[in-house]
């Protein structure tokens, strides 16, 4: 502490009057000097004056004694002068030498005064003013002058000093009454006041509009300033200390770990959550001597980075991270960090290793086949792809396999059972495998073979053959045996394609071509197959117009009443003459018409083309019915019973006069929309077929539960009827079946009169075949019916 000044310091006024004195003093001895310099030259010119008056009270008196030359008239004139105390010496001269010299002797203790300029005056002829007859010097006497100049200093000093006194003490009194003492009553009101109240300062009496006035009034705003900024900050203090204590709350109690570090992930505190989720020690104080990247997570270096972008971009950015927590193991952490203060970040910590689990298992779903365990298409592709980015150098073969007749399996046997026949085929395709090659389900009863080094056409072929062995080797699920086969397709990279889509469309094209021949089969790519594909793609577009451009035509095949040897209805059946292609027949662009969904608008062409026939017909008289060929993908909904029943009424024509060919392929699908459509149609009077029948994979139970009017079997159990056949049995099945069912039946196909003698034989109904006719035009039918019905069938029965 700093000892108190002394009084002097401290008080005001002294140190006023002092420097009040001490400046008048200043002043005064500068002006006092001033003046005795003046006094000085007054005096010496004073003294000059009046020795030029002596000079002229004896002027006359010398003029004499030099033009006499009297010495002691000089002398007398010289002693009176001396007799003045101005005067120090006197020197009287005639032109040629002194009359006379006298001189002060000097007084005793005081020394001789120095010498000064002496009054020399020229002195002339009394009679002759101007002959000059010699001259007189008077010398000063200094000391008088000086004892005068000091005389007159000093009064003039004291007299000034007298002033100063006064005025000084005038002063202190005006300043302490006027300054001081004002000052002390504001200073002591100010130490007095209790601002904080609203109390105010007076200002001194009679000093209201003066300096001191405009002194009160400022101590009075900045004291309400400071009050005003006092109180805020109060408050904001307060603010600020239920702000901490509930931040302080928040944090040990949050469920989220919180934790604040620097730019180097040095931690300055975390909570309680963190430390249970990372396994720290509990105490937050240690926190200091922790840095992040000292914990044990699975990559550390991605923290200061994550912490590095927070600072730099000051955004708030999070990220999950693998932590070994000590006591439950590998765990994920999500970390969110936002920018607290300058190299300051505030992380906010959550376990979200369910999440990231879940996420995992997500993703292994997302590329597993879940019925197999293999991995499913998107899988198996990521997988290539990976291998083709990695290893651009490694041959490999990629085989597509087709399970050929699993879908009836499927369709008859349940989904159960498919299922279990799907995971044993995708045993027996890993079992054919060697390591390091893969399997994947692609769909359905698809499944994808990748062999890595297998480049040669020949090992390929071995595999694919193997593999086939494998897979027609009887499977046996629900207590049955099943037998099914493989079609194979092969790619090999890079021979066959350079990418992954070139590869999976060649290997899908060798594919084709092995079911397109049978299946049971295995194809290698062929350039070749990727042209057919092509040529398909353009058949597949010029069947897209061949409506609209008039190419499509119907023909008619009657079928003929065996009983009464009369045609009792034709079949309509579909052709295309293509403009450079010739004639197209069904088979060929109706599975093509079926894949490109342009089947519903064919055929409602075929069903609309009838009705104008046979509207056509019955105004010419010619009695007759017509079944027109509907394909499976028209039901339920390309060709709807409405839309059947509207065309008919259209044309005035009665429902039963058109009879409507299904497949068995179409009872495959969705059986109740299935069996609804045909019963709406049945209900209106429509006739409904099934045709092929024999070819597909129908069941009896299945048939007595549909509601049909007509058998057709298919002309591959006619082919060898006249033989002592299997067929010839399975048709005489039928027909008694059939015939049990009230069934009518149409053999397809027959081609002798032994074939149609074997089908009376049977009690088969009706017939069809080119023993009767072919499917001719429409202006051709009529002929083939008066043929048929007189001379050529009568002549064959
Ligand atoms: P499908 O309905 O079984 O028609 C009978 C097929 O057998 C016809 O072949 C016919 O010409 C042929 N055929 C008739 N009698 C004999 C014979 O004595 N011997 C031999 N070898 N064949 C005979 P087509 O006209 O080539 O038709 C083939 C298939 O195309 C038809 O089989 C039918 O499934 C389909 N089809 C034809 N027209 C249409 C149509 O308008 N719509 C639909 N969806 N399919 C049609
Ligand atoms: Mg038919
Ligand atoms: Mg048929």
């Amino acid at each position: 502490m700093k000892p108190p000044s002394p009084l002097w310091q401290r008080s005001l006024l002294f140190r006023t009057v002092a420097s009040i004195i001490a400046m008048t003093l200043l002043v005064g001895g500068l002006l006092v000097a001033g003046l005795s310099v003046l006094v000085k030259q007054k005096a010496e010119a004073d003294a000059y004056r009046q020795l030029g008056e002596l000079i002229d009270t004896v002027e006359s008196t010398v003029r004499i004694a030099c033009f006499v030359k009297d010495e002691q008239l000089a002398a007398e004139v010289a002693r009176g002068l001396m007799r003045t105390r101005e005067i120090s010496a006197v020197r009287i001269s005639d032109e040629l030498q002194p009359l006379t010299y006298q001189e002060r002797s000097p007084e005793p203790g005081r020394k001789m005064p120095l010498t000064v300029a002496p009054l020399e005056r020229e002195v002339h002829s009394p009679f002759d003013e101007r002959e000059r007859v010699g001259s007189i010097t008077l010398y000063p006497n200094k000391a008088l002058i000086e004892e005068r100049i000091v005389t007159s200093t000093l009064y003039i000093a004291s007299q000034f000093g007298l002033l100063i006194a006064a005025v000084a003490a005038a002063l202190t009194l005006t300043v302490y009454r006027l300054v001081m003492r004002p000052i002390a009553r504001l200073s002591h009101g100010l130490h007095a006041l209790d601002a904080e109240s609203g109390a105010h300062l007076q200002p001194p009496r009679s000093h209201e509009h003066n300096l001191l006035g405009t002194l009160t009034a400022d101590i009075n705003a900045l004291t309400a300033r400071l009050v005003a900024s006092l109180h805020d900050e109060q408050s904001l203090r307060r603010q600020r200390e239920i702000d901490e204590r509930k931040y302080r709350g928040i944090f040990e109690n949050a469920e989220s770990g919180i934790f604040v570090a620097d730019g180097r992930c040095r931690m300055s505190s975390y909570n309680r959550s963190l430390a249970r989720l990372a396994g720290l020690p509990p105490a937050a104080e240690q926190a200091a001597a922790l840095a992040l990247t000292d914990l044990p997570w699975a990559a550390p270096e991605h923290l200061p980075a994550l912490i590095g972008r927070c600072l730099q971009d000051n955004l708030t950015v999070g990220d999950d991270f693998e932590l070994m927590h000590p006591e439950t193991g590998w765990c994920w952490l999500n970390i969110t960090l936002t920018p607290v203060g300058p190299d300051l970040v505030q992380g906010i910590v959550s376990d979200v290793t369910e999440r990231r689990e879940a996420e995992i298992r997500a993703r292994r779903l997302a590329i597993t086949d879940p019925l197999t365990g293999l991995p499913n298409r998107s899988g198996f592709e990521q997988a290539l792809l990976q291998q083709l980015k990695n290893q651009p150098e490694q041959e490999f073969t990629l085989l597509l396999l087709d399970l050929d007749g699993f879908r009836q399996i499927n369709d008859a046997l349940g989904f159960a059972v498919g299922d279990q026949v799907l995971v044993g085929m995708a045993a027996r395709c890993l079992a054919a495998l060697k390591p390091g090659d893969q399997v994947a389900r692609l769909g359905g009863d698809d499944f994808a073979i990748c062999l890595p080094g297998v480049s040669s056409s020949i090992s390929a072929g071995k595999l694919a053959q193997r593999l086939k062995g494998q897979i027609a080797e009887p499977i046996r699920v629900a207590d049955r045996e099943h037998g099914l086969h493989a079609s194979i397709g092969i790619a090999r990279y890079p021979a066959d394609g350079n990418t992954l889509p070139d590869l999976l469309r060649h290997a899908e094209l060798a594919l084709a071509s092995a079911q397109s021949s049978g299946g049971n089969a295995w194809r290698l790519f062929e350039p070749s197959m990727a042209k057919a594909v092509e040529q398909r793609q353009q058949l597949a577009s010029d069947l897209r117009e061949a409506a609209s451009r008039g190419e499509l035509r119907l023909h008619y095949q009657p079928i003929v009443d065996l009983a009464s040897h009369r045609v009792s209805s034709a079949e309509c059946l579909l052709r295309w003459q293509h403009p450079t292609l010739g004639m197209i027949p069904p088979d060929r662009f109706i599975p093509l018409a079926e894949e490109t969904g342009l089947i519903d608008e064919i055929g409602l062409w075929c069903l609309q083309t009838a009705c104008q026939q046979l509207s056509k017909w019955d105004a010419g008289g010619l009695g007759l019915n017509l079944t027109v060929n509907v394909s499976a993908r028209q039901i339920p909904t390309g060709l709807a019973p409405e839309a059947v029943l509207a065309l008919l009424a259209r044309h005035q024509l009665a429902p039963h006069r058109i009879g409507l060919e299904i497949t068995e392929s179409t009872l495959i699908g969705d059986r109740s929309a299935v069996e609804t459509w045909i019963d709406t149609l049945r209900a209106a009077g429509c006739r409904i077929y099934l045709d092929d029948f024999g070819t597909g994979y129908s069941s009896l139970s299945y048939l007595k539960s549909l509601q049909l009017d007509t058998l057709k079997i298919d002309k591959a159990f006619v082919r060898d009827l006249d033989e002592a056949s299997h067929d010839r049995v399975m048709v005489e099945a039928v027909t008694m079946m059939a015939d049990s069912l009230q069934l009518s039946v149409v053999a397809e196909g027959i081609e002798t009169p032994e074939q149609l003698a074997v089908l009376r034989q049977m009690g088969c109904r009706y017939g069809q075949g080119y023993l009767f006719s072919r499917p001719v035009p429409a202006e051709q039918l009529p002929e083939a019916l008066v043929r048929i019905n007189t001379h050529a069938l009568a002549a064959t029965i």
